[in-house]
């Protein structure tokens, strides 16, 4: 299929991790779909425990369960969301940031730098994309710099599928920040674990949506 699916978000929510688990599942699956492993040449992308690893946006063949699609992961907004943390420009998520206050915030040098720096790199995947995998770390809640790269995709990819993608759900008290999602106006978040591969099925269904 040409449908293509964009994973968008700030460093270390997981992108990568779910990028590899969607790719790996077309590796050793060959054209009956049972055996016969397919060389998979696109799986570069770089998963590490710190921020800052994966420089370019990658791309792979990528399937859950029969729903075959192309998976980029994004990156690069590595230094302008450092940036944004070390200059204190992240209030603190105490429940009374909204979305509002996210929009008043963009319109600082910081936010118009991490701006930059999305129309660089993250724009082009996106403008070629069907879908769009909005992630955002669960295990730690919605941040300022979420609430900003949603009001980008609000703007910029408006006329996208927008999946919101709740992940590191297997950690405690996850799956309760991942209400949180919903002022974002992108409708139900998927609860998922990358790396536990939980979620999945929700996933599928998501994508099916628009097969
Ligand atoms: P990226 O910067 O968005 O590409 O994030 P990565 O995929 O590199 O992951 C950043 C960190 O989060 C790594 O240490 C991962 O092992 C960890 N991580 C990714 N997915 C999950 C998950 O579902 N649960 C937990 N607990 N950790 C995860
Ligand atoms: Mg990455």
């Amino acid at each position: 299929t040409g449908l293509r699916i964009a994973l968008v978000g700030r460093p270390n929510v997981g992108k990568s991790t779910l990028f590899n688990q969607l790719a790996s599942a077309v590796r050793g699956r060959g054209t009956d779909g049972v055996s016969n492993p397919a060389p998979l040449v696109f799986v570069r992308s770089v998963v590490h425990a710190l921020p800052g690893v994966t420089r370019d946006p990658r791309e792979a063949s990528a399937a859950i369960s029969d729903l075959r699609f192309t998976v980029t992961d994004t990156a690069g907004l590595e230094d302008a969301v450092s940036e944004a943390l070390e200059r204190k420009a992240e209030p603190r998520a105490d429940g009374e940031v909204t979305l509002v206050a996210a929009t008043a915030m963009t319109d600082t040098p910081v936010y118009r730098n991490l701006y930059r720096k999305m129309e660089a790199g993250t724009a082009a995947e996106v403008r070629d994309a069907d879908v769009v995998f909005f992630m955002f770390d669960a295990a730690h809640g919605l941040t300022q710099v979420d609430r900003a790269i949603a009001l980008w995709l609000r703007k910029e990819a408006s006329e996208k599928d927008i999946v919101v993608v709740a992940n590191k759900c297997d950690v405690a008290g996850a799956e309760n920040n991942a209400i949180e999602a919903y002022e974002l106006g992108f409708g139900d978040p998927v609860v998922l674990s990358a790396e536990h591969k939980l979620g999945l099925a929700d996933l599928y269904t998501e994508i099916n949506r628009v097969y």
